[in-house]
């Protein structure tokens, strides 16, 4: 079939590679001049297991991420060839407990162990770097815990076996493999306008560009992540209410020589976190500086963009909030050769503030899953 696949992240080209490996024909159409370009590349990689699901004490959260994450590293290898093991955090990730966090220390361990069993049920031996068999996490001794954070803020910290993966080098591999796949043609700086069915919803789709270009498909899959809701709408897609749209900035920092901060997360509530892949590529977000723009429309909200002093006020209140709070973050920046800013749209079938436990940006459930369909009846078979 000759396919249309609308955004160049890591879903559109994941999928882009594997079609094209089926034999099948592909267009991948992105409006960035690079595949793989927002936030499938400035992201923080953690490769979810649904230990940041706490909230959730159902687990029903955990357990919607959870065959994804298993499978991820050995889906990902397959699809490029590389091993993730060696762009990826190296030790099992600290969760550290804010006095503030909205899931008490002791349901945090008591959620995290019921995790781990679903993890152990979930994975094969193959999957997740081959770690999650025996997966267990465990509570940081004071002295563990001591050397993590400095702050009494901090009043507990787990080990979980969740891993994450440098997202600039993962892009890379990305924009490589498709530029020399065959079936795929890549159609950079091209914005999607619209996609509509030319007859039935079961016969050849229509995509019309900004540029006012008109294909025809024998199927469109629209991964357009924060452009997604605008294309599905003009299609006869209603999307559950209950979205939002939201649009970080966080910190991507080489160092001149290798640092051994470690990768840590404050959990539960609008904290930060670190991560540290090599020891001289680190990731660092603080959530109330970084979460700049919020919305519930169909289109997502435009980020402000930060001019030079904006940049450098971002910068300072992230160092400050996290060294406050973290130890080894001075050390970072002082050994920093580049400190960039970077962001991407987070689309979240849920909403709220992370500070209420009631926000349903906490948890998964089916009703905010399942969009609407005006069509009648929809036949892939022909
Ligand atoms: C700061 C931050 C941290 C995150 N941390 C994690 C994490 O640790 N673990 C995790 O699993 N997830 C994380 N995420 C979420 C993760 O980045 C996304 O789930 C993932 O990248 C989405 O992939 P995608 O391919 O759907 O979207 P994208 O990578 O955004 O790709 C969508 C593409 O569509 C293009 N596009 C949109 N509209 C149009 C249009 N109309 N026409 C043409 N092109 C268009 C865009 O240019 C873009 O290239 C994080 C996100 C952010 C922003």
């Amino acid at each position: 079939m000759h396919i249309a696949i609308l955004g160049a992240g890591i879903m559109g080209s994941s999928l882009a590679l594997q079609l094209a490996r089926l034999g099948h024909r592909v267009a991948l159409i992105d409006r960035l001049d690079e595949p793989v370009a927002a936030a499938s590349r400035w992201n923080e990689g953690k490769l979810h297991l649904g230990y940041i699901y706490t909230a959730d004490s159902s687990l029903a959260t955990a357990r919607s991420v959870m065959r994804g994450g298993t499978q991820f590293p050995r889906v990902v290898e397959d699809l490029l060839s590389v091993r993730l093991a060696d762009h990826s955090t190296a030790d099992d990730d600290i969760y550290l407990v804010h006095r503030d966090s909205i899931v008490p220390a002791d349901e945090i361990g008591a959620t995290f162990l019921r995790i781990d069993a679903l993890a152990r049920e979930t994975a094969g031996p193959h999957d997740y770097f081959g770690n999650l068999v025996n997966a267990r996490s465990r509570r940081l001794s004071a002295s563990q815990l001591a050397r993590v954070a400095n702050s009494e803020r901090i009043v507990a910290g787990f080990a979980v076996p969740e891993r994450s993966v440098d997202t600039q080098w993962l892009a890379a591999r990305f924009a490589d493999a498709l530029r020399n796949s065959a079936g795929i043609e890549l159609r950079l700086s091209t914005e999607v306008a619209s996609v509509a069915p030319i007859g039935a919803v079961d016969g050849r789709w229509l995509v019309t560009t900004g540029e006012g270009s008109t294909d025809t498909y024998d199927l469109v899959v629209n991964c357009l992540w924060e452009g997604r809701l605008a294309i599905d709408v003009g299609a006869g897609v209603t999307p559950a209410p209950g979205w939002s749209h939201r649009f970080r900035y966080c910190l991507f920092i080489t160092t001149r020589s290798p640092v051994a901060i470690e990768s840590a997360l404050m959990a539960v509530g609008p904290f930060g976190d670190v991560k540290n892949y090599d020891g001289r590529h680190i990731y660092m977000s603080w959530y109330p500086a970084g979460m700049v723009s919020e919305g519930h429309d169909i289109a997502p909200p435009t980020p402000p963009l930060f001019d030079t002093a904006g940049e450098a006020a971002f910068v300072s209140t992230v160092r400050r909030e996290l060294g406050s709070l973290l130890t080894g973050v001075e050390e970072v920046f002082e050994a920093a050769d580049t400190v960039r800013i970077h962001g991407g749209y987070v689309f979240a079938k849920g909403r709220g503030a992370l500070d209420d436990p009631a926000a349903t940006i906490h948890r998964w459930t089916p009703a905010n899953s399942r969009p609407r369909l005006s069509w009648q009846r929809l036949s892939l078979a022909s």
